[in-house]
């Protein structure tokens, strides 16, 4: 068992800059407070998971291996700031598969928990779209909102997160005073 709490990140418009369908390593770009706010989170003894929808490659736009092509990019340009993810999850499948691994699909953290050893409803859910926080809310965790990528219009249609900040940077503080406060 970690005996760690975790953060279960999204990837596009939380981590990186989202860019419809990205299939090429060399789109991937970081946010703005993103490094930053990772390695916070990561300071404060927190585990961090990415979790994923990429139905680029149900939809035949991207192949396993090209999506992990992009997810070294990615990797590579966090390890350039100090930061190391504990894993990438992923589901693979189109939003009309019925899967149960696609976000707010709860599979993909059930899987990272028994791999990694975590308690889900302890862990902090942070993206930008309804499927994270409705990820978080099923899930029983914390839910934090970004206000990058979908998130401004995700909050202006009515999405209920615990949290709404602007970056990850903005929710490492966020959860820094949260941990202190219920440790
Ligand atoms: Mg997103
Ligand atoms: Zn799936």
């Amino acid at each position: 068992m970690d005996p760690r709490r975790f953060v279960l990140l999204d990837r596009d418009g939380t981590i990186i800059v989202e860019k419809h369908h990205l299939s090429d390593p060399r789109d991937v770009e970081l946010l703005t407070g993103a490094a930053a706010g990772l390695r916070a989170l990561a300071e404060l003894g927190l585990g961090l998971v990415v979790v994923t929808n990429q139905s680029v490659i149900g939809r035949g736009i991207l192949s396993i291996g090209g999506l992990g092509a992009v997810h070294d990019r990615m990797i590579a340009q966090l390890g350039a700031h100090g930061v190391r993810l504990d894993g990438i999850y992923f589901c693979p499948h189109r939003p009309d598969d019925g899967c149960p691994c696609r976000k707010p699909g709860t599979a993909l953290v059930k899987q990272a928990a028994e791999d990694l050893g975590f308690e889900a409803a302890e862990s902090f859910v942070i993206g930008d779209a309804d499927s994270d926080v409705g990820l978080g809310h099923a899930l029983g965790a914390t839910t934090v909102l970004v206000r990058t990528g979908h998130g401004a219009e995700a909050l202006a249609r009515g999405c209920r997160a615990d949290h709404v900040v602007a970056d990850l940077d903005e929710a490492a503080s966020l959860i820094a005073d949260l941990v202190r406060k219920q440790p």
